[in-house]
């Protein structure tokens, strides 16, 4: 059989680290980036005989969670323990909901190619993180750092409904994004605020019952998902093709060698011996409380992208790149605004950050420059200051160390040759350096002339007013 022959069957669980204040069961902090066991309490270090209180913040980002996604929302809803043993989970069990969950029966449009796809969602929960291990750091042992112990989670499971790469990337990428909106979470990828678990397995094309599948824990690229359900699906291939089956169990990807590693056989739900968190009270919401959530939910990227082509009349693609970040519709926003040129911070926005987004493999939560900063690099190539090539320049120095764009091209020199006299100059000085392209351009060979402008560019490293240099040069050239 070759891979064609199989249809491969996916289901993801996304871990989103949500954006409150403090942790979801005491009144630690959940600032990323703190120096080691900081941000804890006798509560989230596990104590004996302290007691959780349920964080009301995390019950209400779950909510709009779920009335984002479509899902309905329970009024009825519990925490339930999850037992097991890690040494970053120091009560040895989770706070985790199993079989109530605060959402269900959702779920998510995407869009691939021309094809619009309804992806469900099974449910949406509220967790609490575990700690982090560091490795290697002290006496070859590994220490403990529990300040990420306790910060509330959601766990969005969606059905076994993904078929391809592509939907895996869109589905993941437009939940990103609507939890962003929605402001729940920063889903900062490198923070591990949005991480996967990738489940993937494959069947005969036409069979109806499920593959075995495995499952690719806490990934946190796009890049290296892709990858990595492209290998799992070619071992997968190859394993059935040579007449073994496919084992349940939990894979590690290597980012380095491009593999999968068998981590642990999969743990069944009994494993766990959930049963209900007898230190909390059961979760119960009012109807008018959820009205209250999905009255007050903010714009999502769905109606802001149908805004854009209305207010802005930007193209379907060009509003689809924009809005598909809250961040970058944000800087499209604002820097219209400042600069009253929407069109130029567009083009800016979907060619050269985009571009230079996609080299660095940066978010658009990490660009480094201000909307006011973008809007003025419009400004001076609309006033003429700067040339647009000189405009990259300046943006790529945006990029590397942000600051007023006219600060930076007087410290670089960038200032625009707009005049006219200083021109001429130049453009008598290539005219007399080329004779040849004169006569060329003289019988009738039109692209003398660019070649000409090409060479004054060149003599001014870009600075010269190419129209001005156009013009100057078509009255030399015709006398
Ligand atoms: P857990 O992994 O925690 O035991 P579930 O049984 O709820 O949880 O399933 C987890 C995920 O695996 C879901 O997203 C589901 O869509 C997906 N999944 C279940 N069965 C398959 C399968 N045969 N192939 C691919 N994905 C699957
Ligand atoms: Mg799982
Ligand atoms: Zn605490």
């Amino acid at each position: 059989m070759a891979r064609e022959d199989y249809e491969v069957v996916m289901g993801l669980e996304v871990h989103a680290e949500l954006s409150t204040k403090t942790k979801i069961f005491c009144s630690c902090s959940t600032e990323f980036g703190a120096e080691p066991n900081t941000q804890v309490c006798p509560i989230c270090m596990a104590m004996p005989g302290t007691l959780p209180v349920l964080n009301e913040k995390v019950v209400e980002y779950a909510v709009k969670a779920g009335l984002a996604t479509n899902c309905e929302i329970s009024r009825n809803s519990k925490n339930d323990r999850k037992n097991y043993f890690y040494p970053d989970l120091p009560k040895a069990y989770q706070i985790s909901q199993y079989d109530q969950p605060l959402c269900e029966k959702g779920y998510i449009e995407i869009e691939v190619g021309q094809e619009k796809k309804k992806i469900g969602i099974t449910r949406i929960h509220i967790e609490e993180d575990a700690g982090k291990l560091n490795h290697d750091e002290y006496a070859g042992g590994s220490l403990v750092d529990l300040n990420r112990a306790g910060v509330p989670l959601i766990e969005i499971v969606s059905e076994p409904d993904l078929r391809s790469i592509e939907e895996v990337d869109c589905y993941l990428k437009k939940l990103k994004s609507i939890l962003e909106y929605i402001e729940v979470s920063d889903c900062k990828m490198q923070e591990g605020s949005f991480r996967a678990d990738v489940n993937v397995s494959i069947r005969l094309k036409g069979d109806t019952k499920l593959g075995t599948r495995t499952e690719m824990k806490n990934m946190n690229s796009f890049r290296s998902i892709s990858r990595a359900i492209d290998y799992e699906i070619g071992r997968q291939v190859q394993a059935l093709d040579n007449g073994g089956k496919i084992e349940q169990e939990t894979l590690r990807w290597d980012e380095v060698s491009g593999k999968t590693f068998s981590m642990r056989d999969k743990q069944d739900a009994q494993d766990y011996r959930y049963f209900p968190e007898p230190d909390l009270v059961a979760i119960e919401l009012s109807e008018e409380y959820i009205e209250n959530i999905k009255n007050n939910l903010p714009e999502l990227p769905e109606s802001r992208r149908r805004r854009y082509l209305e207010e802005y009349h930007l193209s379907e693609k060009d509003a689809g790149i924009i809005t598909s970040s809250k961040y970058l519709s944000n800087l499209f926003e604002e820097a219209s605004e400042i600069c009253g040129n929407h069109k130029a911070v567009n083009n800016w926005i979907i060619s050269d950050i985009s571009r230079i987004l996609n080299e660095k493999e940066m978010d658009p939560i990490e660009i480094p420059f201000t909307a006011d900063n973008l809007a003025k690099l419009v400004i001076l190539i609309d006033k003429g200051t700067i040339s647009s090539s000189i405009g990259k320049k300046v943006l790529e120095e945006l990029f590397e160390k942000p600051r007023d764009p006219e600060d930076i091209i007087k410290e670089k020199g960038w200032v625009q040759i707009s005049d006219e006299n200083a021109i001429k100059e130049i453009v008598l000085k290539i005219i007399n350096d080329n004779p040849q392209s004169v006569i060329d351009f003289k019988a009738g060979k039109d692209r003398a002339l660019g070649f000409l402008v090409g060479q004054a560019m060149k003599e001014t490293k870009g600075k010269a007013n190419p129209q001005m240099l156009n013009k100057l040069f078509l009255e030399e050239l015709r006398k």
